[in-house]
């Protein structure tokens, strides 16, 4: 078990039958950069099971925290939406991803755009002041199927614009913009048909989309990376990488089945 840390679980919070979050203790050893994922899991029968889990708490905070689905016959997470308070966890002691600030070129505005649990990088970079310092607005785009699906709505308007610590770079330059696909909402439709339809520029007030000065970082259903990164590329946007940063990143939120 020397790969992860041993951490107990201090708060539970459940959104809907099939998502939750929870906070953890944090090693005071362990750094990662916002955005990035680590593996997190339980000691089943002595033996690790381990899922890889973006973090979803900001990396000068003194917990972890994370946003998780709740598959019914899951392996890890048929039992992992029982934690509770004092509970322990596993969580590996090295964090990676792409959706880092050195993947992307140097731009003006930044899109995040996710879907369901691939809210849970972007939780982490827009609480991030160097986030605000390298771009000068930031669009953070959360599409879920229903409105009680949108998750951390509250702590994006009401909690995070008050923060000591970022509170004034969101009011200036934080854009939230969550969208719904299955009911009635302010905002509707698939983040690719919002793009695509320029819907969501006209909405969000900002011009349309420009390689130049644009910058995106997409996680997601395996689908919706995948048609995101071809319309992506097919306008003439780069992919980015640690060897060589680019017009935009992604990351799928999980894997394909
Ligand atoms: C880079 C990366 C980061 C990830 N970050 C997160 C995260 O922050 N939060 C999180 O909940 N999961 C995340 N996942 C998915 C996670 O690793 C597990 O798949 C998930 O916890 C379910 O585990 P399981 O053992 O219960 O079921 P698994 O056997 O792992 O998954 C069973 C099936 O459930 C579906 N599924 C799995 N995860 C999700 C999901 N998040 N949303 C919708 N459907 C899903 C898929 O169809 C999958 O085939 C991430 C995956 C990757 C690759």
């Amino acid at each position: 078990m020397s790969n992860f840390f041993r951490e107990r679980v201090t708060h539970v919070h459940h959104w809907t039958e099939s998502l939750f979050s929870f906070r953890t203790s944090r090693d005071q050893s362990f750094r990662f950069d916002s955005g990035q994922f680590t593996m997190l899991g339980l000691e089943i029968d002595g033996r690790p099971l381990m899922r890889a889990y973006s973090l979803a708490s900001a990396t000068y905070e003194d917990e972890l925290e994370f946003f998780s689905i709740k598959v019914p016959d899951g392996p890890l997470t048929s039992r992992l939406q029982h934690l509770k308070d004092g509970d322990q966890v596993l969580i590996g002691r090295k964090a990676t991803g792409t959706l880092v600030h050195h993947n992307l070129l140097p731009g003006k505005r930044l899109y995040l755009l996710g879907t369901g649990t691939g809210l849970a990088p972007f939780l982490s970079v827009i609480k991030d002041p160097e986030t605000y310092e390298r771009f000068e607005t930031v669009i953070l785009v959360h599409g879920c199927r229903q409105v009680a699906e949108l998750a951390y709505g509250e702590m994006i308007t009401e909690g995070l614009p008050n923060d000591e610590f970022v509170g004034a770079f969101v009011k200036k330059q934080l854009v939230y913009y969550p969208t719904v696909t299955r009911e009635p909402f302010v905002n509707r439709g698939r983040i690719t048909d919002l793009i695509a339809s320029g819907r969501l520029f006209e909405d969000t007030a900002q011009p349309a989309l420009d390689s130049e000065h644009d910058r995106i970082e997409i996680c997601g259903s395996p689908e919706m990376v995948k048609d995101l990164r071809g319309y992506f590329l097919s306008l003439g946007f780069e992919e980015g990488s640690g060897s060589k940063p680019g017009h935009f990143v992604v990351e799928k939120a999980f894997a394909d089945a």
